[in-house]
């Protein structure tokens, strides 16, 4: 008897404190969302951003002040170490695929994006990266192909992916093509203004854009890079909020560090520095973005972890003073290893915990409504 009126109490315990807890978290308010800025540092470990805020002596970086962060879990579906095509197409899709394939499963599946589907409902997308807008980190967002090296196939899928804002590299794969195709005047007849350099642009405030600011990649950070990912993505936001304004609408945004990848396989500590410390500027760029401009989600992460970093101390003698800190690779290529998310603005304490990449992507579409 006794037993049984315990066994009626729980069961009446539990349906009524289940949909209690449900109520009360919908009240207590996820904010509303309303715009997204994606950060993906390519290639960028946890470790990564220790040589960051080591070389930088503890003095806070922008990524210090990330409101909320979680471990993201990268392997792909035919590879317990991914890279960037079925990363990105993860992050991109909330789907797994194998390596090499851009936004559709090894079977030949396709696969919808956060742009397409932000396009879909009227919402306004800008891509700013470092490569060229063809390269698989970006291309996971509009793409569909089964080998990410089809840039020339990539570059006319872009023209009619309804991405508002686009800066980055890649004039080769538009204008320059092996198959003697031209895509500037398609681009123009999608209503793109197609411009060279952010020079070029910077009197522009609205509409839309496509700046193919080199050949391929853009020079590196170490070199004459300047401040461009940072002031591209300014530029991106401006335009996006004014397009934004206009339409009554919100935006999702991709900005890809394209370039800390490619310093972590070269084994290029100098380069990895002045990647990250371009990167974290640019993620301040978003924060400040986000203080001014209510139910904006900035999200930084990275697609996978290459190089294989460590930092061990030079000397293993802990009793003295620090002699330096080595920076060691495991491999030139990318590792297997976790890498770290960071959130910050409206719905950041939403994300917590150790979490799939097609995880972090459900989330983000939830919080849009996508
Ligand atoms: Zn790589």
């Amino acid at each position: 008897m006794k037993r049984s009126i315990l066994f009626v109490l729980v069961l009446i315990a539990a349906i009524v404190v289940a949909p209690l807890d449900a109520v009360a978290r919908k009240r207590k308010g996820t904010p509303k969302v309303k715009n997204v800025i994606m950060l993906i540092g390519d290639g960028m470990g946890v470790a990564h951003i220790s040589a960051l805020m080591l070389e930088e002596k503890y003095q806070p970086i922008n990524m210090d002040r990330a409101e909320a962060a979680a471990l993201i879990k990268t392997y792909s579906a035919n590879n317990r170490v991914t890279d960037s095509a079925a990363a990105g197409t993860a992050l991109a899709t909330g789907t797994k695929t194998g390596n090499h394939y851009i936004g559709m499963t090894i079977e030949g599946d396709t696969l919808i994006s956060l742009i397409t589907r932000a396009e879909q409902k009227g919402m306004q997308t800008a891509e700013v990266v470092t490569c060229y807008l063809t390269h698989a980190t970006p291309a996971a967002f509009f793409a569909h192909v089964p080998n990410r090296n089809q840039y020339e196939d990539i570059a006319v899928q872009f023209v009619t992916s309804g991405i508002d804002v686009a800066i980055g590299g890649g004039t080769r794969y538009f204008a320059k093509r092996k198959d003697g195709r031209n895509l500037i005047p398609d681009l123009e007849a999608q209503g793109y203004k197609v411009a060279y350099s952010l020079d070029e642009i910077k009197d522009m405030s609205e509409g839309r854009v496509v700046a193919l600011c080199a050949d391929q990649n853009l020079p590196m950070a170490t070199q004459d890079r300047g401040d461009f990912l940072p002031d591209a993505t300014a530029k991106a936001l401006e335009i996006l909020t004014a397009n934004c304004a206009k339409e009554k609408t919100g935006f999702f945004m991709m900005i890809e560090g394209s370039q800390i990848d490619y310093a972590a396989h070269a084994c290029d500590a100098e380069q990895i520095y002045a990647e990250m410390k371009d990167f974290d500027k640019t993620v301040g760029v978003a924060f400040d973005y986000a203080d001014k401009h209510e139910g904006t989600l900035v999200v930084v992460c990275a697609d996978h972890e290459t190089g294989g970093l460590s930092l061990p101390s030079k000397k293993t003698d802990f009793t003295l003073s620090e002699s330096g800190v080595e920076y060691r690779y495991g491999t030139t290529s990318h590792s297997g290893s976790m890498i770290g998310a960071l959130f910050y603005g409206a719905g950041a304490k939403e994300f917590s915990g150790i979490m799939d990449n097609t995880e972090l992507n459900r989330r983000i579409a939830e919080l849009l409504g996508l």
